[in-house]
């Protein structure tokens, strides 16, 4: 629900259900109509879209995994969330999660978890891709917890006897640290070991908040 408050001017993913068919039978959809957003269902319909405020809910639930279907959902997406949110003069902030590679891995699926995670790369790069030109865009690319404990017991190739061997560990979250990489103005604030907790007040102060 806090989304509907929050506004921010463009959002993209799945979870139709939540917005639409709710146990308290409030219609966010119509809310955030009510509130001058067009509310889409496809990407395509979010592409073609000339609202600057865009609320696209492309599944009913979550989208289907990349193995299963989901294409170039996610770069497309950001790239769509771009294009918008650089026409303003004071710039922007844009989240983006590549939410289900935590799911694959607490499923322990490696297959779904390198489509996923390579999805989330073809993602990065179409941020990396605007704040190069742009030379006025940070990019942080971080996690907020590592999942499903993946550990590398022996490099190697797909097939053969050199294969490569993995093991997850768990189906849980775990406590391993995170890599945190950054690019752009501001970037050298993001280096050695940091508690996650640090994020907001670096983000904070170089959006210049209070
Ligand atoms: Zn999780």
């Amino acid at each position: 629900m806090d989304i509907v408050h929050n506004t921010p001017d463009v959002m993209i993913g799945g979870g139709r259900k939540h917005f639409e068919a709710r146990k308290d039978s409030l219609n966010m959809s119509d809310s955030l109509r009510a509130k001058g957003y067009d509310v889409v269902y496809t990407l395509e319909d979010a592409i073609n879209s000339p609202s600057k405020y865009l609320a696209a809910f492309c599944a009913e639930d979550k989208l289907p995994t990349v193995v299963d279907g989901r294409g170039d959902f996610l770069p497309r997406a950001v790239d769509l969330a771009i294009k918008k949110l650089k026409k303003e003069k004071n710039g922007f902030f844009l989240m983006v999660e590549g939410s289900q590679i935590d799911m694959r891995c607490h499923s322990n699926d490696m297959v779904g978890e390198i489509g996923e995670v390579l999805d989330f790369d073809d993602a990065v790069a179409v941020a990396l891709e605007f704040a190069r030109k742009d030379k006025h865009t940070l990019v942080v690319i971080t996690a907020d917890h590592e999942t499903g404990g993946l550990a590398i017991l022996q490099k190697g190739a797909y097939e053969g006897a050199e294969k490569f061997r993995h093991k997850f560990t768990t189906t849980g979250h775990t406590g391993v640290p995170v890599p945190i990489y950054a690019y752009g103005p501001g970037s050298q604030n993001y280096e050695g070991l940091m508690q996650n907790s640090d994020h907001k007040a670096i983000m904070a102060r170089l959006m210049g908040l209070k």
